[in-house]
């Protein structure tokens, strides 16, 4: 990895950050809060939020087993996907890498920061080789992007092609494990302190069915770390949703249950759905959804679409023609959509 100050833009390496009034203040024992001109009266919400999130932080470590140095938290995954752009890419000179077809997100924030986005395109079987991802970058290259399980093909990619790019790629390396809760691999989010050029992404709003509240996750090492909180906003995560998320990670038992249903029925819904008359294909998963090739998708989901039943048609991704990409909802939903396929003509 080349050293982190050549990495990181100029104007971010050298930022002096905004101190908010809550960051300067660190002592204990502090009852009378005269520095912030917040309302003294009201209603539990007057105060500012922590800005470092430490609470949520701690319990975090609890359930993920990440320390909170090694923990930035952000409006979903993508705030960390946007600050990754603002602190390590400079517009119109610096390219990024990722694999095609994932998840949109990266591309959407490469173009708002005007940075080169390179596409690689994944093989038949959606997987990657580290050397032909290392063959599209070139001196200019900050950073790669993996998504695993990726979006929206749903398989683990290798492994060890993983690996190689943390070993042999002198930039950062981005794997989002959005949906590693579903998947049978060890997350990758414990090998951090083994490679300094990882940023591990993860997210609520998947198997921790907290969408609504946004909170994302990015875990890398404490270096990287304080670039992020160096250019965050003082209060990127607010009260309500710190406090929400501190309360669902305190059941992580009920986060497993529903973990082992949603399996149970992906294994249901693959079977279901391969003997569908409509269906040619359906792709290996290991996360909350699937992809199945299908004879018209576009027919085929404006037809669900009058039903009220709503999956995702991704025919006009790269290597996806034909393909609808169907979330693994409860048994009676998933039965709906069953059977409103079966009498598809
Ligand atoms: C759904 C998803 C996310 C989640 O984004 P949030 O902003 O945290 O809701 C992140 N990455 C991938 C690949 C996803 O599919």
């Amino acid at each position: 990895m080349k050293p982190l100050e050549q990495l990181v833009r100029k104007n971010i390496w050298n930022l002096a950050p905004y101190s908010c009034a809550r960051n300067e203040f660190s002592g204990v024992n502090a009852t009378v809060f005269l520095d912030a001109n917040e309302n003294p009266y009201g209603n539990q919400l007057n105060r500012y939020p922590d800005p470092m999130q430490m609470e949520l932080k701690q319990k975090i470590e609890e359930v993920k087993g990440i320390p909170a140095n090694y923990t930035f938290l952000g409006n979903g995954s993508d705030e960390a996907i946007d600050l990754v752009y603002r602190c390590f890419c400079e517009p119109k000179e610096d390219n990024v890498v990722a694999i095609e077809p994932t998840y949109g997100m990266y591309k959407v924030c490469a173009d708002i920061n005007d940075v080169e986005y390179r596409p690689v395109l994944l093989d038949e079987n959606y997987q990657i080789t580290a050397e032909k991802l290392l063959a599209a970058c070139d001196d200019y290259t900050k950073v790669i992007w993996i998504c695993s399980p990726n979006n929206p093909t749903g398989n683990d990619l290798h492994r060890e092609e993983i690996v190689k790019l943390l070993e042999s790629f002198d930039g950062i390396v981005i794997v989002d494990e959005a949906y590693s809760d579903f998947s049978k691999l060890r997350p990758l989010r414990y090998e951090l302190p083994r490679y300094p050029n990882l940023i591990v992404l993860n997210t609520l709003s998947k198997a921790w069915a907290s969408a609504a509240i946004r909170l994302g996750m990015a875990f890398a090492s404490p270096e990287i770390i304080d670039i992020f909180n160096k250019v965050k906003y003082p209060y990127n995560v607010n009260y309500l949703t710190q406090q929400q998320a501190i309360k669902v990670l305190s059941d992580p038992y009920e986060v497993d249950r529903w973990i082992q249903l949603i399996l149970q029925e992906r294994v249901r819904m693959q079977e279901a759905f391969s003997l569908l008359p409509l269906c040619e294909k359906v792709y290996p998963t290991d996360a909350n959804f699937f992809l199945a090739k299908v004879t018209d998708a576009q027919s085929i989901y404006d037809y669900l679409v009058k039903q009220g039943i709503i999956v995702r048609n991704r025919t006009r991704v790269q290597l996806c023609k034909n393909c609808l990409r169907v979330t693994i909802g409860t048994r009676n939903e998933n039965n709906e959509l069953i059977g409103a396929l079966r009498q598809f003509k």
